[in-house]
């Protein structure tokens, strides 16, 4: 029986990154409490100035690999507008920023020049 996730990377969960500025900042908080209520996700503060490789504003939800069937596809339907990256959380952050990153709406441009080749810290990662 051949196996095709055999020799894949290990898969820890996925962070999707919801975008902002001034003028979007109050659908980007509707979607964040919805998503807060709605889903078995751990939502992020609201960062308004850029943090790692994300040079603008944004907020994190953080999730488990069996939340993304739930997740995603009602992201696809509700992001108001929004544009989202969706990643997996490897024990690669520069793949699962590039060749592995899903974008909703328009895809942004990001900061990887200090990014290493490494997992992530706990806090990242799904809770237990
Ligand atoms: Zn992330």
């Amino acid at each position: 029986m051949t196996d095709a996730s055999a020799g894949a990377p290990t898969l820890h969960g996925y962070h999707a990154h919801v975008y902002y500025d001034q003028e979007t900042l109050p659908r980007a908080e509707r979607l964040r409490e919805t998503l807060a209520a709605n889903f078995l996700v751990q939502v992020g503060r609201l960062n308004d100035a850029p943090l790692g490789p994300h040079p603008v504003s944004q907020f994190a939800a953080i999730f488990e690999t069996n939340a993304f069937e739930k997740v995603i596809p009602w992201l696809m339907l509700n992001r108001d507008g929004l544009d989202i990256l969706i990643h997996p959380l490897t024990d690669d952050m520069v793949d699962d920023h590039t060749v592995y990153a899903l974008w909703l709406g328009s895809q942004i441009q990001l900061k990887l020049d200090t990014m290493q080749r490494r997992g992530y810290s706990a806090a990242l990662l799904p809770a237990a």
